[in-house]
This record gives C-alpha cells, sequence and structure tokens, in this order.
C-alpha cells in the first residue's frame, strides 16, 4: 500500500459550499454552505480524496496516510475564484479620477487622449519585465485575500506586439491559476477610424493567439461607441470555431443587446449586466450563462448596480469579481465586493459566498475543479483565523491566514 495522502485537521469549521454546487449556483440558502463542523479532508497529488468529520476519517484511507498538517483553523473554505479583472497594466489614472471629481467628464477626458489609451500608451511603453513584476504584486494581494484561481483580460495595448507581450506576462504569473483571456475589442485605438475596421484586425490576430496558446477565452465590450452585437456576431463565432471560450461585457451603460447575445451563443459569462429590462432579466437567469456583477465598479462610475437580486430570484446564477482595472475599479478589495453585494444589491451571505467561489467558477466553465471543496476537486483553500460569518461586514478586513492551491501553499 502506498502511504501518499496527507490529512489536513484542525478545522472547526469546513465550508465545502457543496450545497451551492448541488444546486449549481442556483437559489442557494443557508443550508447550501455545506459546514462540517471539526472536518478534516484527506488530499492526493493536489486533489481532494474526502472530506467530513476529523473523527471520521474511513478506515482504508487512513492506512495510506502519510503526513497529517493541523491547520488550527477557525474555518476553512474553498479558493476564491476572481473571474474579472484587467491585471497587466501601467501607470495609474489618479490624476484624472481626481479631474473627475472636480466636474470634468469621462467623456471630455477620453477626448483629448485619456482615460484608456492613458493606459494604452503606457502599457505600450512598458517592458515585459516590467508589466509582470506589476502584475505579480498584483496577484499576491490576491492571494493573499485567499483566491486561488484569477481571470486576467488584456485590452490595454490594442495592438498586435503589445496585446501578444500583455496575453505573455499573463502565462509568466506565478501562484494563483490564471485564466488567460483576450479582450482585445475593450476601446478602439487612434490607429483605427471604425469599430468594424478594428475589429477585421482583430480578427485577424485570433489564429496567431491560439496557435501560441496564449488565451483560453475571447471577450468584448459590447456598447454605443464601441461594438456592436451584429459586429461581435462573427468575431466570437471565429473565437469559437478556434476554441475559445466567449464571454461578454454586456450592458453596463446602456440596454445595447449583449446580455442576449451572450444567452443566444452559449456564453459563459455575461459580465456587468446592469442595464437589463424584464425580458433580459429572465432570459439571463433561464439560461446556462452566468451573470457576473461587478459592484466596485458601479462604485467608482456612481451608476446603478445590477438587479442581481431580481436575477436570483428568478432561479439565475450570479458571480461577483472586483473589475480591478486602473480606470473603473481601482480595487482588488474582495470584502469591498462582498458588501457592496449586501449593501446595495441584497444579497444573502451564502449567495456572496456562491459568487465568490462556485458560481465564479462557473464563469471561468471550471466548476468541474473549482469553487467548493468536494472530492475529486482541486485542494484549493483558504484558511480563516475568524467565523467565516464575519467576511464581507468590515471593508477591508480579511482574516486568511494561509491560501493553498492543489495542497501546495501559496502563502
Ligand atoms: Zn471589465
Amino acid at each position: 500500500m502506498t502511504q501518499n495522502l496527507t490529512l489536513f485537521t484542525g478545522i472547526k469549521e469546513l465550508v465545502t459550499m457543496a450545497g451551492a454546487a448541488a444546486k449549481d449556483g442556483r437559489r442557494v440558502s443557508d443550508d447550501d454552505m455545506g459546514v462540517i463542523k471539526n472536518g478534516a479532508f484527506l488530499v492526493e497529488k493536489g486533489r481532494l480524496v474526502w472530506t467530513g468529520r476529523e473523527s471520521a476519517v474511513p478506515r482504508d484511507l487512513k492506512k495510506r496516510i502519510k503526513k497529517t498538517l493541523d491547520l488550527k483553523a477557525e474555518a476553512v473554505v474553498p479558493g476564491f475564484v476572481e473571474c474579472h479583472t484587467h491585471l497587466v497594466f501601467a501607470g495609474d489614472r489618479a490624476a484624472e479620477f481626481e479631474e473627475r471629481n472636480r466636474g470634468v467628464t469621462y467623456q471630455e477626458i477620453a477626448a483629448r487622449g485619456g482615460g484608456i489609451l492613458t493606459t494604452m500608451k503606457a502599457v505600450r511603453a512598458a517592458s515585459k519585465a516590467q508589466l509582470l513584476k506589476l502584475a505579480q504584486k498584483r496577484a499576491d494581494v490576491f492571494v493573499q485575500q485567499g483566491v486561488t484561481t484569477l481571470e486576467a483580460k488584456t485590452g490595454y495595448a490594442l495592438n498586435e506586439k503589445d496585446e501578444i507581450k500583455t496575453l505573455q506576462v499573463h502565462k509568466l504569473i506565478e501562484g494563483p491559476r490564471i485564466v488567460s483571456t483576450f479582450l482585445g475589442a475593450h476601446a478602439i485605438p487612434p490607429e483605427f477610424k471604425t469599430p468594424d475596421e478594428y475589429l477585421k484586425f482583430l480578427t485577424s490576430l485570433l489564429p496567431k493567439i491560439a496557435k501560441q496558446k496564449l488565451a483560453e477565452r475571447v471577450d468584448i465590450f459590447i456598447e454605443k461607441g464601441f461594438f456592436s452585437v451584429e459586429s461581435a456576431k462573427p468575431f466570437l463565432k471565429l473565437a469559437r470555431e478556434l476554441g475559445f471560450e466567449v464571454v461578454i461585457h454586456a450592458d453596463q451603460l446602456s440596454l445595447s443587446g449583449g446580455t442576449d447575445l451572450a444567452v443566444e451563443i452559449g456564453a459563459h459569462s455575461a459580465d456587468h449586466v446592469i442595464q437589463l429590462d424584464e425580458t433580459a432579466i429572465r432570459r439571463l437567469a433561464q439560461s446556462s450563462t452566468t451573470a457576473v456583477a461587478l459592484p466596485a465598479a458601479d462604485l467608482y462610475m456612481r451608476c446603478a448596480y445590477p438587479p442581481s437580486r431580481k436575477l436570483l430570484d428568478e432561479g439565475g446564477r450570479v458571480a461577483l469579481a472586483t473589475d480591478f482595472n486602473p480606470g473603473s475599479s481601482p480595487t482588488q478589495s474582495l470584502s469591498l465586493v462582498g458588501l457592496l453585494a449586501r449593501l446595495e444589491m441584497k444579497m444573502t451571505l451564502p449567495e456572496v459566498w456562491t459568487g465568490l467561489t462556485y458560481s465564479a467558477a462557473c464563469a471561468l466553465n471550471l466548476q468541474k475543479d473549482v469553487g467548493s471543496l468536494e472530492p475529486g476537486k482541486c485542494a484549493d483553500f483558504a484558511v480563516l483565523s475568524e467565523d467565516w460569518r464575519s467576511l464581507f461586514y468590515s471593508i477591508g478586513h480579511h482574516p486568511v491566514v494561509q491560501t493553498w492551491r492543489e495542497g501546495r501553499r501559496l502563502f
């Protein structure tokens, strides 16, 4: 008999989220947190082979234990899944933030070459090593909050050389599992006159990115003045054919049909989803597409919050993420996101937990591997020094003392 199992013990409450996973992230209630008191779990080659009460480790598995680790934890929870960030950028937009607070509009700033173009210039000017250093620091900040899976989008270079450079940076980040998304269709760079002209160029880039395996997903910003549903359709269709998963920045500023398109083509997530009418809410809730709410961006933009409560009541699945970026959401705080979800979108605490774990995993199509602590899934978890019920209550408070990915300690 090979002794190759690691037993983790000393867990006052093991929060498995198994109920939320069994319900596929929909209509989650208090019981679905899947809490096991005095819990323990067994790990083999980075995967969970058993979870349960410390006193109930099966005899046949007991014989195979090589090592026992006492976590001395108030709680162990699934590693958080951060499913929407613009992680790789250079420079900041603090000066523009101050200008906006003094009454200069976003449009005025954009018209004189500010906004996304400010970041674009900084990203194009930065070396790969410089970008990696910045991105790694930010990834570490997420890991310190218990994040084990981290999505990252391009979209600040808007040319071939530097979009590829950004994608390469995604591959070099250490620690969390990185999901790389190509968001060339984030804005229209000054080199192109129309969205369609630029999209044609991006279309020519997709096969190269696919060939080099630099991204798993393709994203597009559908909005008036950016990209339309009509032009997004063939672009996303090609992305699909090349083996990418597709996601959409949808209906943030106006009801532009992005959410309906996401549902129609079976996108894994529709992100922002603020300006939805009743029909769009119902259609999204009843689809397999995960709604990704980004309330920190809504706070910074001082706009409306997504109708998460309605989506959830209609049986929808709602994930939560920071939308971390230098313009509209310069924060990496999961505690702020969770708090806003509770305060502004009336999500319950189990819904917030689900939104940052299982449902976020669904948004990334990784729900078979991460998002809950169940046999067969990755041993991705965070160790808390406080009761899990105390999270998403006090802004900036993260009682995470250890973060593990696939049975390996990251923090
Ligand atoms: Zn975004």
